[in-house]
């Protein structure tokens, strides 16, 4: 190679524009563009949040709920207020974090755009000086085939001779550097140079900032799963929600959000060498997509939902008791899960999600009738007498004392059986919130809900949710949930 490229001339190549930097401008101002850095992601985060927030409680797409809003209010093992605590702690720590990170960042300036346009027309120029020697080896004399173009096909005969167009000599294309008697750039060298440096650089830059975050948040986030320790201590914080809703997305553990969240994208912005307002579009559409993968809808015409199979359903499939141990990728694509084989393999979800459904409902109702009957019955109100009841609580089974695997819904074969039995442990380890009662719980509400399916294998739940979850009457839409319509969208599926 190096014998190669001595022999190609490189002294008579077109020269570069001359250019001056000016300070580039804010793009919203007063607002300095290091700080709508900063902002813009917290913005979003909250609009869309808000967005999610307001179609449920006015209720306006329930076909294409995961869950429904009794899951919501029956098996988070934390209040939304809570979870607003930790997202603002999260979001202050990001802020500060990004705060450092820029100022370690130069300032931008603009007006070298064309300079840089001409280097990249330049490297494309040198690469024509190879094509003679290349079409050599396979036995084509580039100068003949350019003699017999030359007449019709000018620019094509130049490429072909190694990038020599007389004909563009004295008329230099970028800037004012030109002199007599030095050599041009074509229009398509140009056109070609644009390109890459406005289009292909930048998506290499945001391909590989996608590459690194899910890489870094692949592997974190499995070890918080793997290592009983890091589960407990720091990643148990993000499963309470059993069932996440949009503002749930970044609900962490401190320490959790700073390495795997802010961390990751400050590295990810950092080794794509990313400029101010590419950060902006990066930092403030990786959250989005985290949002949208917690929104806790299917929608269809949601685009985040079809870009990548990586979306709220195959997310959602993580945050169940039977495959937190399945599903680690986030936030862009799956294909670390499927390359390490940590997807979910149990196969179509549906009949869980309809199970889970219906047992939530009928909890919900079951609570919803305690709190009517205390309060409308006036006979009753006034004296609290235990007595019709007083051996209740003494003869009530005591569910965490039943065996854990005689209450579980049966596991697939196979692999499907190892990743359940991972969840389940997980779920165990996982003591102070929750541990083995929550799978009791679930295995008790699961044996209830096919008791309940056998029974009137047609029959709607009650839609007796009232306005205490902020969601107006709803009923149970067990039979017309979305994974009927839309399981292309929740991705699941044993297909896949
Ligand atoms: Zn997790
Ligand atoms: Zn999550």
């Amino acid at each position: 190679m190096a014998t190669a490229s001595a022999m190609i001339d490189f002294s008579n190549l077109p020269p570069l524009p001359e250019y001056h930097l000016t300070p580039l401008p804010s793009l919203l101002p007063p607002i300095p563009d290091k700080l709508l850095t900063l902002l813009l992601p917290i913005f979003a985060y909250w609009a869309l949040s808000m967005f999610f927030h307001w179609i449920d409680t006015k209720d306006y797409f329930p076909q294409y709920r995961l869950h429904t809003p009794a899951e919501v209010s029956k098996r988070n093992r934390v209040s939304r207020w809570e979870v607003i605590r930790d997202v603002l702690i999260q979001q202050v720590v990001q802020t500060a974090v990004g705060w450092v990170l820029g100022m370690t960042e130069p300032d931008d300036f603009f007006g070298k755009e064309q300079y840089d346009v001409a280097v990249w027309a330049r490297r494309i120029r040198i690469a024509e000086k190879s094509i003679p020697r290349l079409l050599a080896t396979v036995g084509l004399d580039a100068r003949g085939i350019a003699k017999t173009l030359g007449a019709s096909h000018p620019t094509l005969a130049g490429a072909l001779q190694g990038g020599q167009y007389p004909s563009l000599e004295n008329l230099s294309a970028v800037g004012s550097a030109s002199k007599v008697g030095t050599p041009g750039f074509a229009g398509w060298e140009l056109m070609l140079a644009s390109a890459i440096y406005w289009v292909l650089v930048p998506a290499l830059q945001f391909g590989l900032a996608i590459l690194v975050v899910d890489t870094w948040q692949y592997f974190l986030h499995r070890a918080m799963h793997m290592n009983k320790w890091l589960y407990t201590t720091f990643h148990s914080r993000h499963h309470r929600l059993y069932v996440p809703y949009a503002y749930g997305a970044l609900y962490n553990h401190p320490f959790e959000g700073f390495l795997l969240d802010t961390l990751g994208a400050s590295i990810a912005y950092k080794l794509a060498g990313m400029n101010t307002r590419q950060g902006m579009v990066f930092f403030a559409g990786s959250t989005i997509k985290t949002v949208d993968d917690h929104c806790g809808y299917a929608l269809p015409w949601d685009p985040l939902q079809h870009i990548t199979s990586n979306n709220a359903g195959y997310h959602d499939v993580h945050h169940q008791s039977w495959g937190i141990k399945t599903n680690f990728s986030q936030p862009f694509f799956t294909f670390w899960d499927r390359l390490l084989g940590t997807v979910w393999t149990g196969g179509d979800v549906s009949a869980r999600y309809e199970r889970s459904r219906l047992a939530a409902q009928k909890a919900f109702d079951t609570d919803n009738k305690k709190t009517t009957v205390t309060h409308s019955n006036p006979a009753d109100s006034g004296t609290q007498d235990p007595k019709p009841y007083e051996n209740d609580l003494r003869d009530a089974t005591d569910l965490p004392s039943i065996p854990i695997k005689n209450r579980q819904p049966e596991p697939p074969a196979g692999k499907a059986e190892l990743q359940a039995a991972g969840s389940r442990q997980q779920i165990l380890d996982d003591k102070k919130d929750g541990g083995p009662g929550v799978l009791v719980d679930e295995a008790y509400e699961e044996k209830e809900a096919r008791g309940f399916l056998r029974r009137s294998p047609r029959k709607r739940a009650p839609s007796t949710l009232s306005s205490k979850d902020g969601f107006k009457g709803l009923r149970d839409r067990v039979p017309t949930s979305m994974h009927g319509r839309a399981r292309g969208i929740i991705g699941v599926d044993g297909s896949r």
